[in-house]
C-alpha cells in the first residue's frame, strides 16, 4: 500500500460501476478515504474500472467474471485471461448453487477452476470470492488449485457453516463481512468462528441498503459497529484490526 495515503476505512467488495454515476461513486469513496475494492461482474468492465481507479489513492479495480453470469458469458473467460497480467485484484468470481443458478454449476466450476489455476500460475493475486450455497465446493477448489503462497482468497458474504469457516481459516482465507450477514443470530455466531486477524469489511453496494438507499463504501462504519457489538470490543479496535489486515493483505502492492 502507498504509505503516503492511509485509508480510514475498508470496503473490500463494492460494485462502484453499478451506481447510476460510476465516476461519481469512485470520487465519493476516494473523498471519504475508504480503501474500496471495485469488483466487476464481467471482464468487459475492466478497462473503465481500471482507468477510474488508477487516478485515486484508495480505489482499486478487480477483474471479475461473476458466477451468476457464467452461463451466458463463459466465452468471456478468454478476455478475463488476457487482462489478468494487469490485475492485482480478482473478483467477483466464485460459485453460486442457489436455485436460479444451480443449472450452470458445471460451467461455473470449469470457469472458477481455470481462474484459480491462472491466479496460481501468476502468483500474488487477491481474490474476492462469492460462495452462495457452494461453500464446500469453493473451498475444495481453492484447496486443489490455489496453494498457500500463490494467492489469497477473501470470502465475500460468507454464509457457510462454522465447520466451513474453520476450514477456510486453515486454508488462509480472509472474510469480508457486511451488515446483512450480522442481522441474524446465525451470522453473528458464524462471526465468532473467524479470528479478528482475518476480518475485513464490505458493503456489496449497491446490492445492500442503508436507510432506504443503496449502501456506499463509507457505510462500512456500521459494519465495524456491528462486529464490535457482536464481539464485545470497541469499534475503534475493530477498525484498526481491519486496517492491519488490509495492510498485510495488500503488502505486495
Ligand atoms: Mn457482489
Amino acid at each position: 500500500m502507498n504509505t503516503n495515503a492511509t485509508p480510514r476505512l475498508v470496503d473490500l467488495h463494492c460494485h462502484l460501476d453499478l451506481y447510476p454515476d460510476h465516476a461519481a461513486a469512485v470520487a465519493r469513496a476516494e473523498a471519504a478515504g475508504v480503501y474500496t475494492l471495485a469488483v466487476t461482474t464481467t471482464p468487459r468492465a475492466w478497462p473503465q474500472n481500471r482507468q477510474l481507479a488508477g487516478r485515486t489513492r484508495f480505489v482499486r479495480a478487480a477483474l471479475g467474471l461473476h458466477p451468476q453470469l457464467v452461463a451466458e458469458h463463459a466465452s468471456e473467460l478468454t478476455l478475463w485471461e488476457r487482462y489478468l497480467p494487469e490485475a492485482k485484484y480478482v473478483g467477483e468470481v466464485g460459485l453460486d448453487a442457489g436455485p436460479r443458478f444451480n443449472r450452470s454449476l458445471p460451467a461455473q466450476v470449469a470457469a472458477f477452476s481455470t481462474i484459480l489455476d491462472r491466479c496460481a500460475e501468476a502468483g500474488g493475486k487477491i481474490l474476492s470470492v462469492h460462495s452462495t450455497r457452494a461453500t464446500r465446493d469453493v473451498l475444495d477448489l481453492v484447496e486443489r488449485c490455489l496453494p498457500p503462497g500463490r494467492g489469497t482468497v477473501v470470502l465475500h458474504w460468507f454464509t457457510g457453516s462454522k465447520v466451513d469457516a474453520v476450514r477456510a481459516v486453515r486454508l488462509g482465507c480472509y472474510f469480508s463481512v457486511n451488515l446483512q450477514m450480522l442481522n441474524t443470530d446465525r451470522g453473528r455466531a458464524l462471526l465468532g468462528a473467524i479470528p479478528l486477524d482475518r476480518i475485513l469489511t464490505e458493503t456489496d453496494g449497491p446490492f445492500t441498503n442503508v436507510a432506504g438507499r443503496p449502501a456506499e463504501p463509507a457505510d462500512v462504519t456500521l459494519v465495524l459497529d456491528a462486529i464490535a457489538a457482536a464481539r464485545q470490543v470497541k469499534p475503534a479496535d475493530v477498525a484498526s484490526g481491519v486496517l492491519d489486515n488490509l495492510r498485510r493483505l495488500a503488502a505486495a502492492e
